[in-house]
């Protein structure tokens, strides 16, 4: 079942999205090599918290964390926990808020210390992967052009690999609505989008092969060969001639260029 929002619900969900962004820049400033995922966690539960919201993510499906923090090989819904973080690591900080009775979802991944030019232009390709997603997202498009854009620049035109378990999906007074967004597919297929449609888009791109694994936790999917991942993650609101784009890396990036602790040089 689709939603399509009023404008009253859009102007909410942009409030939970930009309060995720929010909390995305408060981690670009606090992480660092040395400190653990696990304080990074229980730093934006407080700041999600002090803002009058609650995690989205915490006891989701039994979910015990505020926040999915993904470290190299780990592609997405990784756990927070008491391993230090250190230079060259590849960290994807996934976060959600529930405000007001709506969600905002977003991710964005960061680089500590120095990584290598490969990496790099992983990271840089997976956000540019994720704004031409975007751009598809208006009004007489269908999902298989968001899914299509998104699979040509990463696999076809780089050859990285692109997670065929898991996809985006529709947001509102539930974490994950219809429709389903995958990050790969035909053009021209899939629900013909109309205005008010509230989507998360989030191409999950890995530097090597497409396949993953469930770590034994049951939660962190990590790439079969070993190699990193990377995940950004957009709110987008479907509209007639171009798409309103509800969460903000603005902020994010500002924060990361300032942190000398992170590479932003991608
Ligand atoms: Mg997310
Ligand atoms: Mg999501």
């Amino acid at each position: 079942m689709v939603y399509y929002k009023t404008k009253e619900e859009i102007e909410l969900i942009r409030k939970s999205s930009l309060l995720v962004s929010a909390t995305l820049a408060e981690v670009a400033k606090f992480l660092k090599p040395g400190i653990t995922t696990l304080q990074v966690d229980a730093m934006a539960e407080k700041f999600i918290r002090d803002n009058g919201a609650v995690p989205s993510f915490k006891n989701y499906k039994g979910f015990p964390f505020t926040s999915c923090i993904s470290v190299n090989d780990a592609v997405v819904h990784g756990f927070p926990n008491n391993v230090e973080l250190k230079d060259g690591d590849v960290v994807s900080v996934d976060l959600g808020v529930l405000l007001n009775g709506y969600h905002g979802d977003s991710a964005y991944t960061f680089a500590l210390g120095s990584i290598s030019g490969d990496v790099k232009k992983l990271l840089r390709v997976t956000k540019e992967s994720l704004n031409k997603g975007v751009e598809k997202a208006i009004a007489g498009n269908r999902i298989g052009d968001i899914a299509f854009a998104i699979q040509e620049y990463t696999e076809r035109q780089y050859g990285y690999g692109v997670v065929r378990e898991l996809v985006g999906h529709g947001l509102g007074r539930h974490l994950h609505e219809d429709p389903q967004v995958p990050n790969f597919g035909k053009r021209g297929t899939g629900l013909k989008m109309k205005e008010g449609l509230v989507i998360a888009i989030e191409p999950m791109i890995n530097l090597g092969k497409k396949e993953v694994y469930y770590d034994t936790d049951g939660w962190t999917v990590r790439t079969k060969d070993g190699k990193p991942a990377a995940h950004y993650e957009h709110n987008v609101c479907v509209q007639k001639n171009k798409p309103d784009l509800l969460s903000s890396f603005a902020e994010i990036e500002k924060n990361e260029k300032a942190n000398s602790n992170l590479d932003s040089s991608y």
